[in-house]
């Protein structure tokens, strides 16, 4: 975590427009941000909502299964959720439009530039956001929940966001992009549909390319928008080195209880959970020991390049090694140097 919050465990002195607030799992894929959110769901005053993002076209469209098992417009959660988003100011189909037209990363660039150039966002981002919020309140409603835990993970997304004012408390969740780009190598069934239409996979420079675009935006556009005191940075290999740690600063971070975190060392209990979207681990309940093993050195020689070549600009800056082999510290990432000879994770 490279901005505490402060001290005795009390909550950051800043103050939301609305009873209830987001936490934002942003970063690349892969990464860790479903069993992340499986876990900070278990924590009273949260609620572990998924990929919010994907509740119109993977939910309302495609009745794609929640975490509890049963298709989305059928759960006890979000049916009345979709429910309340009858009247919203954009309809499933265009907010599935809208994403698939303005939000993927090969809009990035264009929207980073407006960004910065101060453009105002256009009537239609206006209505996506104002949906999106809506969402939220309805969620909250329907769960009673004052920390919604939102792991949709999209930079652009959450910079609109909390450019509208929506409350957010933002963790960027980064993991080696050797690592990531060894899993996106790897099928992974999202088991929550009757196809397997949706198991992407990316290359090993593709990966990287999406890794290095993504935590840039973070950087440019959106920790200025946010600010220091509500964003932070969650390196994955931390958190496999102490889940139980890692887990009470960030319920200290969102506003949450940290002394309601039971997690003993190396593994967790995942419960049944209404992640609405994510990857197919959500499905998993019970006690799972925590994977700590070091795979950024599991790609070929050439993937391993392919891999690194595009991240080369914010290696140093998460504290990951340029090398395969290199070691990986286990201190924060961001402002405090790497400790010689800590333990690499794996
Ligand atoms: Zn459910």
């Amino acid at each position: 975590m490279s901005h505490h919050p402060t001290p005795n465990g009390s909550i950051p002195p800043v103050t939301d427009p609305e009873p209830w607030r987001v936490l934002f799992i942003a970063g690349w894929g892969r990464s860790g941000s479903t069993l992340l959110t499986a876990l900070l769901d278990q924590l009273p005053g949260a609620f572990g909502a998924g990929e919010v993002r994907s509740l119109w076209a993977r939910g309302a469209l495609a009745s794609r299964r929640c975490g509890c098992g049963r298709p989305v417009p059928a759960c006890p959660i979000w049916g009345p959720v979709l429910d309340r988003l009858a009247d919203a100011p954009m309809a499933a189909a265009e907010v599935a439009a809208v994403q698939r037209s303005r939000l993927r990363s090969r809009h990035y660039p264009r929207a980073v530039v407006a960004a910065l150039a101060r453009r105002p966002p256009d009537e239609q981002i206006d209505r996506y956001v104002a949906t999106y919020r809506r969402a939220y309140a309805a969620i909250a409603d329907s769960t009673g929940a004052s920390v919604i835990v939102d792991s949709s993970k999209h930079p652009l997304d959450l910079y609109y966001l909390a450019r509208a004012g929506v409350p957010v408390r933002v963790v960027q969740l980064v993991r080696h992009p050797r690592a990531v780009a060894h899993s996106w190598s790897r099928p992974k069934p999202l088991n929550d549909g009757p196809d397997q239409a949706d198991l992407k996979q990316f290359s090993p420079g593709a990966s990287s390319t999406i890794w290095t675009l993504w935590n840039a935006t973070m950087s440019v556009l959106v920790n200025p928008v946010v600010g220091a005191e509500r964003s932070t940075v969650l390196r994955f290999e931390d958190f496999v080195v102490d889940p139980g740690g890692t887990l009470r600063s960030l319920a200290r971070f969102a506003g949450l209880d940290p002394t309601a975190v039971r997690v003993s060392d190396g593994s967790v209990h995942l419960a049944r959970n209404h992640l609405v979207a994510g990857n197919g681990n959500r499905f998993t309940q019970g006690t799972v020991s925590i994977d700590a093993r070091d795979h950024s050195s599991a790609l070929s020689p050439s993937g391993s390049l392919l891999a690194t070549v595009p991240a080369l600009p914010l290696l140093h800056r998460f504290g990951y090694a340029v090398r395969p082999g290199g070691t990986v510290p286990t201190t924060s990432a961001g402002t405090d140097p790497p400790s010689p000879g800590s333990p690499d994770g794996g």
